[in-house]
């Protein structure tokens, strides 16, 4: 058999294919030059046959590139592989985590539209809604993620939009995303949800109901910290109207990091579960420990919703966190102690990274804000990496022998 190039052929014409190999070629466009790995386009614009063929492209007549603000075949790639793996319609790339939420919002939005977003969200989230989206007019309430009462009762006949993110950050809530999109479409409102701690290898919020999902690809899909960027994937009716904005306001992805994201997705499963295996462990042993108080992370039969991380995630994710005896302290002692694994605010690295949410990511709320977030000072939060689980438990042994 031959594999026909000059047709076009797509490896994302992988119909019924599995995610490990979506993740390895979807999106991929065989081309006559018949390179193996995913080619790397490093310019702003493109050549036209003619002065005809320009404007039948920039009239959407015909297809192909204008400009890479609009569209670059590196990009495209990428999008094209995130939409095989969260099972949208289309996904579109943004130059940030931030400006995906931004695009969602300033797309999807308008003044006088009200959003609901779950309390525990990601702390620039909050003051990308604080500071700037109620500024033009959006109106925004915190709920608290897994009380799907709290959700039916705020709804105001203005509600367009639900916001969340589940598992959160630092504490492991989650919210049943299937029970809550039926609750936004009984509303007519649309779900968002922030997929960036779990991944498309362990949940697909858009199978369980989702209109929309986002990702931080700084993060995991990267999973090696070396760029910065987002996505936003979903319905073809929606992405439309988060593609216009991208393209006319700009913040979209630099295919350079674009092209680090398709390495990254590649192997995303793997690290996804051996990531997640290694969590689960250090929170089994954490919990044994005598200066540990309690230990946050869904995995543990221990969590209130354990059964829902269960059947919602097909693993518990990377990210735990843990209150010590002897408040703040004793928390920094803890962090302090450790030798390899890095203090930074930073996750879903391949290194393994710990944190003092209340002086860091959590530091500018008052007192009382971070109690009600329920981050106490005694808490620490670590995002697993790939290091030897051993070498890891000796790591954090050495912390806590110093409380
Ligand atoms: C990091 C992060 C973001 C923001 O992403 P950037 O790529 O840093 O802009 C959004 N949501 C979550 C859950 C994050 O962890």
């Amino acid at each position: 058999m031959t594999q026909d190039w000059d047709a076009g052929r797509l490896d994302s014409d992988l119909d019924g294919a599995a995610f490990d190999t979506l993740a390895v070629r979807a999106g991929q466009h065989r081309s006559p030059e018949g390179e193996h790995g995913e080619a790397l386009f490093l310019t702003s614009s493109y050549v036209f046959r003619s002065a005809a063929d320009a404007a039948a492209r920039f009239a959407g007549e015909q297809p192909g590139n204008v400009y890479s603000r609009y569209t670059n075949p590196t990009v495209r790639t990428f999008e094209e592989r995130i939409a095989a793996l969260e099972g949208a319609e289309q996904a579109v790339a943004t130059s940030s985590g931030m400006s995906a939420i931004l695009s969602i919002v300033m797309s999807l939005c308008s003044a006088g539209d009200h959003v609901l977003v779950s309390r525990s969200v990601f702390g620039s989230t909050i003051s990308l809604f604080e500071k700037y989206l109620k500024r033009f007019g959006v109106e925004v309430d915190y709920v608290p993620l897994a009380d799907l009462n709290a959700w039916r009762s705020a709804f105001r006949p203005n509600t367009r939009l639900l916001f969340v993110e589940s598992p959160s950050n630092p504490l492991a809530e989650l919210v049943d995303i299937a029970a809550l999109a039926g609750i936004a479409h009984e509303h007519g409102a649309l779900l968002a949800v922030d997929n960036c701690f779990c991944t498309p290898a362990l949940q697909q919020p858009l199978r369980l109901g989702a209109d929309i999902v986002m990702h931080s690809a700084t993060k995991y899909i990267d999973g090696q910290g070396r760029g910065l960027g987002g996505v936003v994937a979903g319905r073809k009716a929606q992405m439309e109207q988060v593609v216009g904005f991208l393209r006319t306001a700009g913040p979209t992805l630099s295919p350079f990091n674009a092209w680090l994201f398709l390495k990254g997705l590649e192997t995303l499963r793997i690290r996804m579960q051996a990531q997640s295996a290694s969590a689960l462990q250090l929170a089994l042993w954490l919990e044994q420990q005598p200066q540990v108080e309690r230990v946050y992370y869904a995995g543990l039969p221990s969590h209130p919703q354990h059964e829902l991380a269960r059947h919602q995630q097909s693993a518990f994710g990377a990210v735990l966190s843990f209150e010590v005896k002897g408040g703040r302290e004793a928390a920094w002692k803890v962090i302090d102690a450790t030798q390899v694994i890095s203090i930074t605010t930073n996750l879903g690295d391949t290194k393994t990274t710990i944190a003092h949410p209340a002086t860091t990511s959590h530091g500018r709320l008052s007192p009382q804000e971070r109690a009600n977030a329920g981050i106490s000072d005694s808490l620490i939060r670590v995002a697993v990496g790939l290091e030897d689980l051993a070498d890891l438990k000796a790591d954090l042994a050495c912390g806590l022998a110093a409380v």
